[in-house]
């Protein structure tokens, strides 16, 4: 059985610039790559899941979307990171579908792809809805809160297992949390 780290895209694994649709506007993290190397060595890989309500908007051109997430799992390979899948659902709140976060539609659907134990598994990201898909498929979870504003917007009928403000607070925590570490 694989565990996963499920990464959120916008501000968890790059910048969140609104309707991105630009593939060279892409700006990682800091430290971002650090802190997954870290997560690697604890035999995870790595999946990321992201809402694109840009794409039945007309804002995001899928043939960039698709462009954009090459240079990402590039990136990722380049840093000798296992990332399996980018997953992208295309939907807004009005379709109402379980594939749009907070839904685990795009978690689930790895299920018997890849042999997934979803309770060692992580959902990272920056958002309420991010930890809502997590809870619902009973991974752990971790909120990348950035600013209260974020949070206070967010729709908390679950609170996540951990907070962080960056991923330089995460290395910390994994390096010196042994609560933390311990469950990974
Ligand atoms: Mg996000």
């Amino acid at each position: 059985m694989k565990k996963i780290f499920f990464l959120d895209r916008d501000d968890t694994v790059i910048e969140d610039i609104p309707y991105l649709n630009d593939s060279k506007k892409i700006n990682f993290l800091p430290k971002m790559f650090e802190a997954l190397k870290e997560v690697q060595k604890n035999g995870y890989e790595f999946i990321i899941v992201t809402n694109q309500s840009g794409v039945p908007r007309g804002k995001v051109d899928p043939r960039i979307l698709s462009e954009i997430h090459e240079k990402v799992s590039l990136e990722f390979s380049r840093n000798k990171l296992n990332l399996l899948d980018i997953n992208w659902a295309p939907f807004t709140d009005e379709h109402h579908s379980h594939w749009r976060k907070p839904g685990s539609g795009m978690l689930s659907f790895y299920k018997h792809r890849y042999q997934i134990d979803f309770k060692s598994s992580w959902v990272v990201g920056d958002r309420g809805t991010d930890v809502l898909a997590g809870k619902a498929m009973g991974c752990k979870t971790i909120l990348i809160q950035k600013n209260m504003d974020r949070f206070k917007e967010s729709n908390f009928e679950s609170k996540p297992d951990f907070v962080i403000q960056d991923w330089a607070e995460f290395l910390v925590k994994i390096l010196k949390d042994e609560n933390l570490k311990d469950s990974l």
